[in-house]
């Protein structure tokens, strides 16, 4: 792993894929040992259901689209009649009802069978909302976040909460940001010792880990005039990170949207660049590799810790990216070509690309890979073996409800996970889960292809 050591030879196939048969055989090995640690659905019939809820969803675009356009609406909904009517009327748009929702549109024709409708749909969104978010208050998730750390699972909280319209609303989440740190970070002390958890070669992890959004911290993040953005969020950011290093907490900044892309990773590198923060905090950025130009925005952070040693080592957080619909949409629209991939099996070529280029990399970053995608993890620790690197020197991370089967296993198996878990109220949810209701019901999905019970040979095979 050290920069002089020659990489394990790939060799690249015509179509751009990498193939070593060492690496091959390695990834099918752990992917296998990793499926085989998952839960079987029929021992968690609550699971069963939502994985027959999602297939439903899944499988009929217009269903889909309406499902959508409901969970939106529920938050503001002022009655359980209310949350019935709206549901129905979106469903009145799907020209085939499945046959459950056909009876329960039967029933909504009266008050109190809409009453009965309102609150079974108030209740499934609030179920699957529990599955996503894991409390209402920093302080109210504490115990989740324990039970995860005893269980050798680390995590990284979201204040949910995004793109904010107002000052006030950008000062009210840097505020929450701040009391959250001091929150956790009191917290965190009194937790036991999790060496694979808290140590890596280059020194401590710390237990108390926020991830923040820009678009949260400034209502003036906008493509065509980045400075006014970036100052106006510097100001709010700056004091966070200064309470991060005071507490020994790590701040990692999400990724959003392309348009805003540019400003938040100046916005962080040039904060981090400053003096005062060259020995703090412990703080990462996110590489989306759905972007067709992610590679260049790679040599770029990577130029960028060349030239500003710091201790500790920015950790490079490397996900596909959450906005592909949006960023298709946009460039559509605009008469743009797309700036992500089209197709799924290049993105996933990419990102283990980039994999394998920050693995490269360290120690000048600390790398964390971000999948549910048992084929682009297993490829991540295949590597990182291969290069003669322990475990400990890389980090995966998983999404709360999505990744959960995922995560036990890792953790199961001795490698250092990471749990993103959002907190915050339903209302504020709604955004965050209609974006997960929507990569999870993607056709194209690993969970969704999981779901469909496709063979492990294929789920881990190269794209
Ligand atoms: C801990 C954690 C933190 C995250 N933080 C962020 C963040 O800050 N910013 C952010 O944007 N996302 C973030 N994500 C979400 C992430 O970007 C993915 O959306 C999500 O993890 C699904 O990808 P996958 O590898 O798990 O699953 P997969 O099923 O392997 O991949 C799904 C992804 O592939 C891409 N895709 C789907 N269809 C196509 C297609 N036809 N052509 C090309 N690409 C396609 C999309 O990016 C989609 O999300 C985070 C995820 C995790 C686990």
């Amino acid at each position: 792993m050290d920069r002089a050591q020659p990489s394990p030879p790939v060799e690249k196939r015509v179509d751009g894929a990498v193939s070593n048969p060492e690496l091959e055989r390695e990834i099918k090995q752990l992917g296998g040992e990793l499926h085989g640690s998952f839960p079987s659905a029929l021992r968690h019939p609550v699971r069963a259901v939502d994985a027959r809820a999602m297939e439903m969803a899944s499988s009929d675009r217009e269903l889909r689209a309406a499902l959508f356009r409901f969970v939106d609406v529920v938050p503001a909904c002022r009655s359980l009649d209310d949350v019935a009517r709206h549901l129905t009327d979106f469903l009145d748009e799907v020209p085939e009802a499945p046959p459950p929702l056909e009876a329960a549109m039967r029933i909504a024709h009266t008050k109190a069978g809409r009453a009965a409708l309102g609150a079974a749909a108030a209740r499934g969104v609030r179920h699957i909302a529990h599955r996503f978010i894991v409390g209402e208050t920093p302080r109210a998730a504490l115990s989740v976040l324990s039970q995860l750390w005893n269980r050798g699972i680390a995590s990284s909280v979201d204040l949910l909460g995004e793109a904010t319209v107002t000052a006030a609303e950008a000062d009210r989440y840097a505020h929450r940001c701040a009391a959250a740190l001091a929150e956790l970070a009191a917290a965190v002390r009194g937790w036991p010792e999790r060496p694979m958890l808290e140590r890596d070669a280059t020194g401590t992890l710390p237990r108390a880990n926020l991830s923040v959004k820009v678009s949260a911290l400034t209502p003036l993040l906008r493509a065509d005039a980045p400075a006014l953005g970036k100052q106006d969020a510097a100001r709010r950011l700056r004091p966070l990170l200064v309470g991060a290093r005071e507490q020994r907490a790590h701040i990692h900044i999400d990724m959003e949207s392309l348009d805003s892309r540019e400003a938040v990773l100046d916005l962080v590198l040039e904060l981090l660049s400053e003096p005062e923060f060259a020995e703090g905090p412990s703080a990462g950025v996110v590489l989306q590799a759905y972007l067709r130009d992610s590679p260049q925005q790679l040599e770029q952070i990577l130029a960028w810790t060349r030239a500003h040693t710091r201790t500790p080592p920015l950790q490079v957080r490397l996900v596909k990216g959450a906005y592909w619909d949006h960023e298709l949409v946009q460039a559509r629209q605009q008469g743009w070509p797309a700036p992500v991939f089209e197709v799924k099996a290049e993105c996933d070529r990419n990102f283990e690309t980039l994999t394998r280029r920050l693995l490269e990399a360290r120690p000048a970053v600390r790398v964390a890979v971000a999948s549910h995608n048992l084929r682009s993890v297993s490829h991540a620790i295949a590597y990182n073996r291969l290069l003669g690197a322990p475990d400990t020197e890389l980090e995966l991370q998983v999404l709360r409800g999505l990744g959960d089967e995922l995560q036990d296993a890792l953790a199961q198996h001795g490698f250092r996970v990471r749990t993103y878990c959002p907190v915050g109220d339903l209302v504020a949810g709604m955004a965050y889960l209609v974006r997960r209701l929507l990569e999870n019901t993607s056709n194209e999905a690993f969970i969704s292809e999981q779901a469909r019970n496709t063979p492990l040979e294929t789920l881990l095979a190269a794209p």
